[in-house]
């Protein structure tokens, strides 16, 4: 059983986030904020797949105009991420958003960061202080050099105590690098000096696969060690991917109910079926699929539902078409392949129905 650690908890929006609250899905929009109609469909339609926070950037005072009307038409709460102008931190926070991301660092006038925290303190707006690696100050660069998550570590807390002095504690931290280890060893160190709420990501984690490999191992580490409190997975690669890479995190780990988990045989010489091509069919088919069952394909009857065994249900190809086992167990031999994934949806569909109405006895 995983021991999460407890931090503060804090609200973005009606999201709640630390406090041994479930793990937040978070993305990006990746449109032209000044584009309402393209951002507001792009946050619509992550929202529906997953994304519980979305994160918009606002380069300049253009879209900090816009952010009213999308933080109005958008299902989930708003984070404007601000660079360097901490005007546009404050004109974000006025329009109404429910969070926003800075890196004092970048900011650097204390002055101007105390004008955020008294403004953030007024719209009781969460702030999010993110350190990165790469803009590090260079003091504590030269400082850690070979260390530098110690580097990292040292900068949020610094921060921490100037947002503490200043009144103001509606925070959560993130302190990111593009490397792995540096990322993880930083979310570590700081967990156990602080309390505050943390944000996890490996920062610039790269294309598809690449980065969906950096982001489940720092993400996955991490979690797994009871540290974390909201996440994004960062890829070059359209929004949705992250909120199903950071979904299936999330499920792996064991951390959240977010539907079905499918596993599939790698194939080989015994195969019976063209396992590749009914694993993609199968994947699409269970994206209705709101019930945490375990799914199989498997490429032969021989050995599929023994090496699937803790699978709820599975398919497996057979010479004579296929077979649907449950537990290991042939439940429905098929004699025609094509048959086959038509009669597997009817047990799944059957399946996620007995867990809404078991779930719904239970509420
Ligand atoms: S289930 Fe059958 S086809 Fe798939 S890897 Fe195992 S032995 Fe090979």
């Amino acid at each position: 059983m995983l021991t999460r650690k407890i931090t503060k908890k804090i609200y973005v929006g009606n999201v709640a986030i630390g406090g041994g609250e479930p793990v937040v899905i978070q993305s990006m929009t990746n449109t032209i904020t000044q584009d309402i109609n393209s951002t507001v469909r792009q946050i619509r339609s992550l929202a529906r797949i997953g994304c519980e926070i979305i994160r918009v950037a606002v380069p300049d005072e253009d879209s900090v105009v816009t952010l009213k009307e999308i933080i109005k038409k958008s299902p989930i709460p708003v984070i404007a991420d601000i660079h360097f102008d901490y005007k546009l931190a404050i004109g974000a926070i006025k329009q109404g958003v429910h969070g926003i991301r800075i890196n004092p660092g970048n900011i650097k006038s204390k002055d101007k960061i105390r004008e955020i925290i008294n403004i953030a303190r007024e719209f009781n707006t969460s702030i999010r202080i993110g350190v990165n690696s790469g803009s590090l100050d260079i003091d504590l660069k030269n400082k850690y050099k070979q260390n530098i998550h110690l580097g990292l570590v040292e900068s949020a807390i610094n921060y921490i105590k100037f947002f503490e002095d200043n009144n103001f504690t509606n925070l959560k931290v993130s302190l990111k690098s593009s490397d792995v280890i540096t990322t993880i060893l930083a979310y570590e160190k700081f967990s156990e000096i602080s309390d505050y709420p943390l944000h996890l990501g490996i920062t610039e984690a790269g294309t598809e696969l690449p980065g969906t490999i950096r982001s489940s191992i720092g993400i996955g580490y991490l979690l797994l060690k009871g540290i974390g409190d909201t996440i994004r997975v960062s890829l070059t690669a359209p929004p949705a991917k992250e909120v199903i890479v950071a979904k299936e995190i999330l499920k792996n780990v064991g951390m959240r109910n977010l539907g079905p988990i499918l596993i599939s045989c790698p194939t080989c010489a015994r195969r019976d079926i063209d396992v590749i091509l009914l694993a993609h069919k199968v994947e699409k088919l269970l994206s209705f699929v709101k019930s945490p069952i375990k799914v199989a394909v498997m490429g032969c009857a021989v050995n599929g539902p023994g090496e699937a065994m803790d699978a709820d249900i599975g398919i497996a190809g057979s010479k004579e078409g296929g077979i649907i086992f449950k537990k290991g167990r042939v439940f429905k031999k098929i004699k025609q392949q094509e048959d086959l994934i038509k009669e597997f949806l009817k047990e799944i569909k059957n399946l996620d129905k007995e867990w809404r109405i078991k779930k719904e006895k239970t509420v």
